[in-house]
């Protein structure tokens, strides 16, 4: 699922309110257009209009790609330090699901087992370099001939 909602931020520099978008979510098997602002590093990041003024507005994101079957939860950091948060996770460092997405992987099966199994980093640039990992590596084992972009800038 991708969620995303208009904020209206105020910018810590010069204090001019201006409306943005922010993702909660992001399918990008559903919404491709948000991978994008993603790898330009733009994606629930506030760029004041009047001062210029850039910075990161640091929310819990999900990335979820359905077609390789991944997911991965970024946290801010400072979540280490809240007691409560510590209450989202099982024992095995795996969040815990709402009852509807445990009724999905039920229906759906040994092919949303992944859903279980989420990557969970504290710094939005993991989620970047895990992207790249498992898109490079899906391409590898695919047995295409030519080598990801990647590997080749
Ligand atoms: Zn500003």
């Amino acid at each position: 699922m991708t969620l995303e909602r208009n904020e209206s931020i105020e910018c810590p520099s010069c204090h001019q309110s201006q409306g943005m978008v922010l993702w909660d979510s992001l399918n990008v098997t559903v919404t491709p257009s948000g991978k994008k602002e993603l790898l330009e590093g733009r994606l629930n990041v506030f760029h004041c209009e009047k001062c210029g003024h850039q910075e990161a507005v640091d929310i819990p994101f999900v990335y979820h790609d359905m077609d390789l079957k991944f997911w991965i939860s970024y946290f801010p950091v400072d979540s280490l330090k809240d007691y409560d948060f510590y209450l989202l996770f099982e024992g095995n460092g795996q969040q815990k699901l709402p009852a509807a997405q445990s009724e999905i992987i039920d229906i759906l099966g040994e092919g949303s087992a992944y859903m279980n199994m989420q990557h969970i980093v504290f710094d939005m640039d993991e989620v970047l370099r895990y992207v790249i990992f498992r898109e490079v590596l899906a391409h590898q084992q695919s047995g295409a001939a030519a080598r990801h972009p990647f590997l080749d800038p």
